[in-house]
């Protein structure tokens, strides 16, 4: 990253020069001193990893015609970039990043709160805050929950061996890391393909294409780093002192992350309540996928926060958007967001129990009068209608109990036969054609995808769903629903681009426990392949001395730790870390192991065979499957 192209930016040249326009009194721009222009941050290579650039068609005041009104103000207000004072001795860098990096002034240095999702950003972002502020040294880092915009950037702000040496304290919730790295491994390839949907990253920036995410602009792409906690908080309430700054750590497991803690200043009368409380409605289960949220809980911990701490604190703020700031607003604030949730929650329960499916449910449901026109409530990011099927999903699971639904033929099978009862291809179109200049684009869509699954190479079919797909992300409020609709259009219209597979973050595969990677090798066992095959392979890892037995029976991989040899048709023998270095291959898993043991990297002893047997059987998972077509 070269930091001397910047120009700094600061007052007036920022605001009007690159910023939104929005009314000065926003709570988006209340501190800010200064920034880039355009926020513009390059990798190594040259590469830009962030830039805020092609947004500038959100200055208007005026929402375009494409845009739901209230996520246009939502984009605006995401434009603010750069460094912000939050209270005496707290500033954020908000707009490097998806998410903010939030410092905090300590006697000899400056504690981090959330180093950014890269090493490029969080890099950029200190860099900001030190061109401000002075030199400070960095005396701590705080991991405020286990998702990677949260931590990825570590790396860019503290040098690993200089924090043992010194004795930099890096803090996590309890079960960090196990969280941070097990979301991103079993169901990695489905969620990381989803999120280009939910994120709409690959998409233009424009009135008619990706213009937020809700939380913030959008991701960045760099170096995902991770340095392993040196600390971590177990207890609901724990008070420390770090670098002479009095904090008071608040545990939220199973809100919006599984691992997660907010933070209460005393001194600095301050409230940062990480994820669970930002200016915008969240996900119960975002686009992407992931295990659902409990609301319950959630409006729990935000009821404790607000009794607990919002009376001695004159500011609020999170690690996404912008503060709130005044006794009064602080106390509607939170109440306002812990209600959002319990409503939710309980009256999607109510109906559930009352018969109505999560389907319904959602139809029916509205936000209570009294929060409708509240802006930091809306579902700029999630939204009421996915978060209620979140609920039901939550308690209930996928099936809605009418077993009409129980066995329903997939997409591929239904398709044909719709098309046909419908009378053909033609009918069908003319009648949806129809259908979509009256407005009727959820229809439209859903009738149409019936023929693009009957028939994938029906053009004028693929058209028309892609038309309404459009209409629906152009009405869109939720900025996820938006990228998913207008990310599906395109790849109706011009199919889907083909991306080579990433390696993953050597830094997340180095603290990949073995039973995680061997279930990494058994949800790729292609069951076919394994028929009527018994395996017994033992791995032994010197460097952890761990000894693991690999089964393979019934076509499904089992293992378990033994405390001695075990007897086995093979056994590999490879340090973790090596282990760690092949994953990262962009090869896949299989075809690194093989090349590990060609080069000598694993050895091998026993029926060399039998191994090259199980590689044989293993899958791989391409980046970029199908999803809005066969
Ligand atoms: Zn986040």
């Amino acid at each position: 990253m070269n930091m001397s192209t910047h120009n700094l930016l600061s007052g007036q040249t920022a605001r009007y020069g690159v910023g939104s326009g929005v009314d000065d009194a926003d709570d988006a721009w209340r501190g800010f001193v200064a920034t880039w222009p355009q926020a513009e941050i390059c990798g190594a290579d040259g590469r830009v990893v962030w830039t805020m650039a092609g947004y500038e068609f959100l200055r208007d005041e005026s929402p375009a015609p494409s845009v739901h009104p209230g996520l246009w103000q939502q984009a605006r207000r995401n434009l603010a970039h750069g460094l912000f004072k939050v209270t005496e001795r707290i500033y954020q860098v908000r707009g490097f990043d998806l998410s903010n990096m939030t410092l905090i002034e300590g006697e000899r240095g400056v504690i981090i709160i959330d180093p950014l999702t890269c090493a490029e950003t969080a890099q950029a972002a200190l860099a900001l805050y030190r061109q401000q502020r002075g030199e400070r040294p960095v005396t701590a880092v705080i991991y405020s929950h286990s998702r990677v915009d949260h931590f990825g950037g570590v790396r860019g702000v503290l040098d690993e061996q200089e924090a043992i040496r010194q004795g930099i304290p890096v803090i996590a919730p309890a079960g960090f890391l196990w969280h941070a790295v097990s979301e991103n491994m079993i169901a990695g390839n489905a969620m990381s393909r989803r999120s280009q949907f939910q994120f709409g990253h690959t998409l233009a920036r424009g009135v008619c294409a990706q213009v937020d995410c809700g939380l913030g602009k959008n991701v960045p792409h760099g170096t995902i780093t991770l340095i392993p906690p040196t600390r971590s908080i177990e207890k609901e309430r724990e008070r420390h002192v770090i670098d002479g700054v009095e904090i008071v750590f608040a545990l939220a497991p199973e809100s919006e992350a599984p691992s997660e803690m907010f933070f209460f200043f005393p001194q600095l009368r301050s409230l940062n309540l990480a994820e669970i409380g930002q200016p915008t409605m969240h996900n119960l289960c975002p686009l992407r996928g992931a295990q659902v949220r409990d609301a319950r809980l959630w409006s729990r911990y935000l009821d404790e926060a607000l009794h607990e701490f919002a009376p001695h604190a004159d500011v609020v703020f999170a690690q996404h958007n912008w503060p709130t700031w005044g006794g009064e607003a602080i106390a509607r604030f939170i109440a306002q967001l812990r209600d959002l949730y319990k409503y939710t929650h309980d009256q999607t329960v109510r109906l559930m129990n009352q018969g109505r499916t999560a389907v319904e449910i959602a139809e029916e449901l509205r936000l209570p009068p009294a929060l409708a026109d509240v802006t930091q409530v809306q579902g700029y990011y999630g939204s009421l209608v996915h978060n209620i099927k979140a609920v039901v999903q939550h308690y209930l699971g996928w099936y809605d109990g009418n077993p009409v639904r129980l066995h329903a033929l997939p997409p591929v099978e239904s398709g044909p036969r719709y098309v046909e009862y419908m009378g053909g291809a033609q009918a069908l179109l003319a009648r949806a054609a129809l259908d979509c200049e009256r407005g009727e684009h959820r229809w439209v869509a859903e009738v149409t995808s019936h023929l693009v699954f009957a028939d994938p190479g029906h053009q004028a079919a693929r058209a028309l769903c892609a038309k309404a797909l459009e209409q629906l992300g152009f009405a869109a409020e939720s900025a996820t629903w938006r990228n998913a609709y207008l990310l599906a259009a395109r790849e109706l219209r011009q199919g889907v681009p083909q991306l080579k597979r990433r390696g993953m973050s050597y830094d997340l595969l180095k603290v990949v426990p073995m039973e995680m990677f061997l279930d990494c090798l058994a949800i790729r066992l292609v069951a076919p392949r394994a028929a009527g095959q018994h395996l017994q392979i033992a791995w032994y890892l010197p460097d952890l001395d761990q000894r693991w037995l690999l089964s393979l029976d019934n076509a499904a991989l089992t293992y378990r730790r033994t405390d001695a040899p075990v007897a086995a048709q093979a056994a590999m023998v490879v340090t973790h870390a090596r282990l760690a270095e092949l994953l990262g291959h962009e090869l896949g898993i299989a075809q690194a192991i093989a090349h590990g043991i060609e080069q000598g990297e694993i050895a091998l002893e026993g029926d060399r065979s039998k191994v090259q047997l199980l590689l044989s059987m293993l899958d791989e998972f391409e980046p970029m499957f199908n999803v809005v077509e066969p």
